[in-house]
């Protein structure tokens, strides 16, 4: 019998059970060890609360966590209540699937004023994050910018987008719906360092934008290379600068906008006691398709801003990491010594949940 502790109850936790039963079917206990009291990590924390049927998923985990070998641990805070030696003294294999949970932090003067919220926080907070409960980010403000030009940015951008009628079906917790019903932003800045050609949004969610109730998408066309080079694009981001061109012919009738800006650079945040502006330098690509500065900075008048430009595992006591990388140093996934990890603590916050299947095997 082989006893193996996963810790955490994350997408990467429980494929990597789900492969641990099949490969050895009875012959095999998994103790699933989380440090919050329910399980399945960003599913529940992270996932937005209007998208029920990716959020479906834990079913299939539900499935592994049911079983008679697989047990759920919560409650317990590796690295604190108990430490990765400990755990390999106790079992055969322990793996690391323990998230990046972190935000990137934003490195730039004012980054540390009321009203800069992460994106881990913001969305811990409408999905019922026990420790981001009394966030109560400012929503009695008419601006809000979003950093970051990926899925969780349009996820921040829809929701706070979003009417109550919108939220019907969904699961957002009762705290954030009401404060969100009351919100008095109107115009919410989507801003990315680079152009349409580099952006990590995928078509679907982007597309959701085009059909909001009362919120309208706004892009500049002359930030986009001239159309005949989207050819180029692989199908998926040709599909999402598709839609974002299509977004300059849209009415410009409702109540609330949200306004992509790109060749954005954030460099400052400022305001007196609490965040009034945004300070952007405008960029342009250079030959490696990089963003560097032009030295023209403009603000963007704003009361809410909220990061989301990337996540940290944190490091464990024992356990080598990549600092630059914010991940576990780790080759194919195996550490050494009985240690593995898979996931976002394996390869960075990249991916959609299904890429950490493959981990898990
Ligand atoms: C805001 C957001 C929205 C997303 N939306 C989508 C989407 O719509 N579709 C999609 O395909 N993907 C989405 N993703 C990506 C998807 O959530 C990830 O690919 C996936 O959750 C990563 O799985 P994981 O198991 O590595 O980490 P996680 O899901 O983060 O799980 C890690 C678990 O480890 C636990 N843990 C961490 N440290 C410790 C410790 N020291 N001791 C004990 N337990 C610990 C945590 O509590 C957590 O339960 C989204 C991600 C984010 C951030």
């Amino acid at each position: 019998m082989r006893h193996i502790a996963v810790i955490g109850s994350g997408p990467a936790g429980y494929y990597s059970a789900e492969a641990l039963q099949k490969h050895y079917g009875d012959e095999v206990r998994v103790d699933i060890i989380d440090r919050m009291p329910v399980p399945y990590g960003l599913i529940r924390f992270g996932v937005a609360p209007d998208h029920q049927s990716i959020k479906g998923v834990y079913r299939r985990y539900e499935k592994v966590a049911l079983s008679d070998n697989v047990r759920f641990v919560g409650n317990v805070l590796v690295g604190r209540d108990v430490s990765i030696d400990e755990l390999r003294g106790l079992y055969d294999a322990v793996v690391l699937a323990t998230g990046a949970p972190n935000d990137r932090p934003l490195d730039m003067p004012g980054a540390e004023l009321p009203g800069v919220v992460g994106s881990a926080a913001f969305v811990g907070w409408y999905n019922g994050h026990p420790e981001f409960a009394a966030l109560d980010p400012p929503l009695d403000v008419t601006a809000a910018a979003v950093i970051g030009n990926g899925n969780v940015a349009l996820d921040v951008a829809r929701i706070l987008a979003k009417t109550p009628a919108e939220f019907v079906g969904s699961d957002i917790v009762a705290h954030a719906f009401e404060a969100l019903g009351n919100s008095a932003i109107r115009t919410i800045h989507v801003l990315g360092r680079r152009g349409p050609h580099q952006i990590a949004m995928t078509p679907k969610e982007l597309g959701e934008l085009g059909h909001l109730e009362d919120a309208v998408p706004e892009v500049d066309l002359g930030d986009f290379p001239p159309p005949l080079d989207d050819a180029l694009l692989e199908p998926g981001l040709r599909k999402s600068v598709t839609h974002l061109r299509d977004f300059a012919g849209l009415p410009k009738t409702k109540r609330k906008l949200i306004v992509f800006d790109f060749f954005a650079k954030p460099v400052a945040v400022e305001g007196d006691g609490k965040v009034e502006r945004l300070i952007v330098e405008r960029t342009r690509l250079d030959e490696r398709q990089a963003a560097v500065g032009t030295g023209e900075t403009y603000a963007i008048p704003c009361g809410l801003v909220v990061t989301c430009i990337g996540y940290k595992t944190p490091p464990l006591e024992g356990v080598p990491y990549e600092e630059d990388r914010g991940r576990f140093a780790n080759s194919e996934g195996v550490i050494g010594g009985g240690l593995y990890c898979v996931g976002w603590a394996r390869r960075g916050p990249t991916g959609t949940i299904g890429t950490n299947r493959p981990d898990g095997y």
